[in-house]
């Protein structure tokens, strides 16, 4: 009796596991995602363009999802090093990649990589397209355009640029210029523009091409020199800002887009929920009115959606292809 209700005992728990086990999975499967924090990597130092956007947008996402929505900053490499840890990371949507126009570039630009540039990721959303501005450290000995122009042409040994390595939109953009004034600088890599940015006001380097994301309130605050708006309008951020066309570069328009994504093999659901949440981040008014202030605007509700995304950035794949071909100019 007692042997009886010993193996009773301990079977029983084991059998009751068991037959509780098939009822158990599903209804962990079906737990509502996401329940726990998600993080989104920003492949750029702290306090740049990139990440200002992507804390912005991660606020809203956390509330409206319900967990909080963490940043982590993995700048180098021009974005490659944070893109290659998300294409590596599980495919359960909780850890993201919000990069920026790199993603259309780095396929063509760096012939060996750790991860698959393209075929790595599933794309939740595109969050904005932002101007870019020529600028300069305060005491440059240049006024406008023209005379930036001049004094790059001149000095060109003398003056370095600041970019975010090979890929990044600073890189791109200054590759235009110095194309433009067929004038190449000696450029000097960081792992973001936020860190280059800080170097610029304190004079270390000379000439940097940025989102307004990054330069705006230092363009208001004069802690550096404007030259022109990349975007064939004036901005309203910046009313007093020539384009580059009218400063005298007409062919030198570039805009900055960012998207966000999660690694390739996320469901298809989470993804969705992803982009919803983006969608809603997108519609925040105190959001809208931040991108304003700082030269930009969210995407279309339908440009955030997983699929208008993979058909851009497949697009943008292919416009820089043969321009970069061209060019020969590889980061390997
Ligand atoms: N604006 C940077 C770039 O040049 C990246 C960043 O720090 O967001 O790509």
């Amino acid at each position: 009796m007692i042997r009886r209700s010993l193996i009773a005992a301990l079977v029983a728990p084991a059998l009751t596991a068991l037959s509780l086990a098939p009822f158990a999975a599903p209804a962990r499967a079906q737990e509502a995602f996401p329940n726990r924090p998600i993080t989104i990597v920003v492949p750029f130092a702290a306090g740049g363009p990139t990440d200002t956007v992507t804390r912005l947008v991660a606020e809203v996402m956390g509330r409206d999802l319900g967990q909080p929505v963490v940043v982590e900053n993995v700048g180098g490499a021009g974005g490659t090093l944070g893109a290659a840890r998300v294409a590596q990371a599980r495919p359960d949507g909780y850890y993201l990649l919000l990069h920026h126009i790199g993603m259309g570039t780095t396929p063509s630009l760096y012939r060996k990589l750790s991860y698959d540039a393209v075929g790595g990721f599933a794309p939740v959303g595109m969050v904005t397209e932002v101007p870019m501005t020529i600028i300069g450290r305060k005491n440059l000995p240049a006024n406008n355009l023209a005379e930036l122009v001049a004094l790059v042409r001149r000095d060109r040994e003398k003056l370095n640029y600041a970019n975010a390595g090979i890929g990044a939109a600073s890189h791109l953009c200054g590759l235009l210029f110095q194309t433009a004034v067929d004038a190449p600088m000696t450029t000097v890599p960081y792992r973001g523009t936020g860190p280059a940015m800080t170097d610029l006001i304190g004079g270390t380097v000379d000439v940097m091409c940025d989102q307004t994301t990054n330069t705006t309130e230092q363009i208001r605050a004069g802690a550096v020199k404007v030259f022109a708006v990349t975007t064939p309008q004036r901005l309203a951020s910046l009313p007093d800002v020539p384009t580059t066309a009218e400063a005298g570069l007409p062919g030198m328009e570039v805009t900055i887009w960012h998207a966000l994504y999660a690694p390739k093999g996320t469901p298809a659901d989470v993804t969705d929920r992803l982009s919803r949440s983006l969608q809603t981040a997108l519609r925040d008014e105190k959001l809208i009115q931040r991108f304003a202030d700082l030269g930009t605007a969210p995407v279309t509700q339908e440009q955030a959606t997983p699929a208008a995304t993979l058909a851009f950035w497949q697009a943008d794949i292919a416009k820089w292809r043969p321009v970069i071909q061209a060019a020969g100019q590889y980061a390997d």
